[in-house]
């Protein structure tokens, strides 16, 4: 009990060694070289709760606490915390601890930095369902620090989320332990990353980015890498691309600090051609390990090479999008086609996202509703059915931006469809077929190698993942017309207000310029409208931090978008410090969007605030989503506080209008964005808009239907915005619509 090395650990003391200790011991014991690092493994918590007596005490505190009353919620997670923070680590346990620190040091002959992370852990349920719960501590030195850091891991298994997430997914607090890992963080001169098969094809390409200094810097996206690809079979380097890397960061104190690079260094090739083959031997060998191609982070440190992370490549399926079933084929069940192309594997039933791990490459998640802490999941799948939603639900967008097929709206997919059974799902017609069913392409369409086609009308994209821009961008759409932001927020390990409450403002400020500015790299220089944070108080809830979040009979008319930025301020702030952050790298082409609008004095306030943070408006796009009748409606008035453009929202105007609840299935036939009354409320907003020089876009679901768009460019729209799988054919529907009103015009 206490200590154990990660050389002493392997995959299977995942219960005591959490899952994230449990793969270290793995790699380590096959000769990868991992920094090295130990694990107060989970029965030293267990001892040390019952030694100090506060087990019972804890188990008193949770038994009455109801979990849904925030107040309750937050006093018990405080009061537990306290507790394990007010007893001191058994001394025999500190003693261990301090020697395990110390040996770390004596083998590097000074002192060093390492992280420590929590990794909680259930007796015979894997690691990975408490992922991002608990604490995480990087750059700790010295014994007493890393003993306290421990004790605060410990504490960590009692945040208000992790209760919460226990009692909702019904698993005992008694039965969840947690294990502590204390790793030496390698300060490296050279580092990168590496896929040891091709992402996309699957064909053993090895490649490698590199860039001098810490990863940080690639995975953030702040310095373009050196390229490498090393074709395995062939055994030789097949291309390469040397990037000019105009800075470095180092760990100094163990601060991160960025060090400009000479111009002779920044042009240099980071890899000699004996390092590269050093690390694809290393990639190889994991990949022969795990047998799956990986995804692997690695570093060079006094010129040894570490690896300092790996996981499985999730491969980006090619979806069948040309091609069709032959046959009758037997339905299981009906909804939405609401991702097009045809999946077909193992039906997997998910009720809840402890049950997300079960789901592999190539299975068909089956779910009432899919959340953020459901992605990894979904782009494994095959395809995806769920029961509820609409085509603006969580499951359509995630799907279309993963070009995973999807159906949603099914009402009964998960009772029908049996656990294991295979079947074939068709994500454009939205049926479920028994069985796999044999497809082959389309016979009525010509698929042409065409030129690109050049619309006047520009042609955009909706994007809410950044870890999707690169492909995303690759549609050649001439902008993003939507950035929605709350998917990848909901993904944070906290609500963004407690980032702020915890008197993290600057962390959060960060972590959303890191995301954001994926995307803003990969579309560069065409210009990303940023949507500032839309948040519903029902999504935000389950959130670490979001017990805050009001309880609202009718949160689609809630406290969401400007009218909740507005409130609260110091967040919009935050948001609009991460954007100018970004503007000050030189990416200038960010335009910001306001999302629900519906008085002019929104927009003024809005505006004031984006001075007052030094943003440069007048230079960069700064407009409003149309997506309530009332701004339709009073659209002159807003137009008068200096907006560049407007986009319709028809998602949201289209309920708000013919009151259909967009994410209702039992109403969903009845939603319809060609409704007169829709249509004539856009018709006035363009009309205004073109008197008054303000552009006009749209990015609702609305902008990836031909039949809309015919519409709204013979009224004069200046840009559509679509799903990334719709680019290509509305830009076709657009520039027949174009031809068409010059011919018209010239007969
Ligand atoms: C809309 O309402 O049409 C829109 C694009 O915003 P969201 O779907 O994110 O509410
Ligand atoms: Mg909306």
């Amino acid at each position: 009990m206490g200590i154990i090395w990660l050389s002493d650990l392997s995959k299977s003391d995942i219960p005591l060694a959490g899952g994230k200790g449990a793969n270290l011991g793995e790699m380590f014991r096959n000769e990868i070289p991992v920094p090295n690092g130990f694990v107060v493994d989970s029965r030293t918590f267990t001892n040390f709760i019952e030694k100090t007596g506060i087990r019972d005490q804890i188990i008193d505190i949770l038994k009455d606490v109801n979990v849904e009353d925030t107040n309750d919620l937050n006093s018990a997670s405080k009061r537990i915390r306290e507790l394990i923070e007010s007893f001191a680590v058994l001394p025999e346990i500190e003693e261990e601890i301090k020697n395990a620190y110390k040996k770390l040091c004596e083998e590097e002959g000074e002192t060093v930095y390492v992280a420590i992370r929590s990794s909680a852990t259930a007796e015979d349920l894997p690691e990975a369902s408490f992922a991002g719960q608990q604490e995480t501590f990087l750059n700790v030195a010295g014994g007493d620090e890393v003993v306290e850091k421990v004790r605060k891991c410990w504490s960590s298994l009692y945040t208000p989320r992790a209760i919460y997430y226990r009692v909702r997914h019904s698993f005992k607090h008694e039965d969840v332990s947690i294990a502590v890992v204390v790793q030496r963080m390698v300060n490296s001169e050279k580092s990168g990353v590496m896929f040891t098969s091709h992402p996309v094809t699957g064909d053993k390409l090895c490649i490698v980015e590199a860039v001098f200094g810490l990863g940080e810097a690639i995975v953030s996206g702040m310095v373009s890498p050196d390229t490498y690809i090393f074709d395995r079979v062939k055994r030789k380097l097949v291309e390469e691309n040397i990037a000019e890397k105009k800075f470095m960061l180092a760990r100094k104190d163990g601060e991160t600090v960025k060090i400009k690079l000479s111009k002779k260094k920044s042009k240099e090739r980071v890899l000699t051609d004996k390092e590269l083959m050093e690390i694809v031997k290393l990639g190889e060998v994991i990949e022969e390990h795990y047998g799956k191609p990986q995804d692997i982070e690695w570093a060079f440190e006094k010129g040894k090479a570490y690896i300092t992370q790996s996981r499985p490549v999730t491969t980006i399926k090619k979806v069948e999008t040309d091609m069709e079933e032959v046959g009758e084929g037997e339905i299981l069940v009906k909804g939405l086609g609401a991702s097009p192309g045809i999946g077909i594997g193992k039906v997997k039933i998910v009720l809840s996202e402890k049950e997300i791990e079960k789901v592999e490459e190539g299975d068909i998640l089956v779910t009432t509703m899919t959340s953020p802490d459901m992605v990894p999941a979904m782009r494994k799948a095959a395809a995806i059915v769920t029961d509820e939603g609409g085509m603006t639900c969580h499951a359509a967008i995630v799907s279309r931006e993963l070009g995973v097929p999807a159906i949603v709206g099914t009402r009964e997919g998960t009772k029908v469809l049996e656990e294991g059974i295979t079947v074939t799902v068709d994500g454009e017609k939205g049926n479920v077929y028994a069985g796999a069913m044999k497809v082959e392409e389309k016979k009525a369409e010509v698929i042409q190698a065409s030129a690109p086609i050049i619309t006047a009308t520009e042609v955009k994209v909706n994007i809410s993942i950044p870890d999707a821009a690169e492909k995303v961008a690759a549609t050649g759409a001439d902008g993003v017309g939507l950035f929605r932001i709350e998917h990848m927020v909901l993904g944070l390990e906290k609500h963004p207000m407690k980032y702020i409450k915890d008197g993290e403002g600057e962390k959060y400020i960060e972590v959303l310029a890191n995301e954001i500015r994926k995307v803003l790299k990969a579309f560069y220089p065409r210009v990303v409208w940023i949507r500032t944070l839309d948040a519903p108080t029902d999504e935000f809830r389950a959130m670490e931090g979001g017990e805050d979040e009001p309880i609202e009979a009718n949160p689609m008319l809630g406290f969401r978008g400007i009218r909740r930025d507005l409130v609260e301020e110091e967040h919009f702030r935050a948001e609009m410090r991460a954007i100018k952050k970004l503007v000050d790298e030189g990416f200038k082409n960010v335009g910001i969007m306001l999302p629900l609008v519906t008085t002019a004095e929104e927009v003024r306030r809005a505006k004031q605030i984006l001075l007052e943070e030094g943003l440069p408006v007048g230079e960069i796009d700064f407009g409003v989503m149309v997506e309530t009748p009332a701004a339709a409606l009073i659209i002159e008035d807003i137009t008068k506080e200096g907006i560049t453009f407007i986009s319709f929202g028809t998602n949201d105007l289209t309920q708000y209008t013919i009151a259909v609840d967009r994410n209702n299935e039992n109403v969903a036939d009845l939603f319809r964005e060609t409704h007169p009354a829709v249509l004539k409320l856009i018709e006035r907003v363009i009309k205004i808009c073109r008197e008054q020089g303000v552009k006009t876009s749209i990015c609702g679901q609305a902008g990836s239907y031909p039949d809309v768009v015919e519409k709204l460019v013979k009224l004069g729209i200046d840009s559509v915005s679509a799903n990334p799988d719709a680019v290509q054919t509305i830009r076709e529907t657009v520039a027949r619509i174009e031809r068409k009103i010059i011919l018209d015009g010239n007969r």
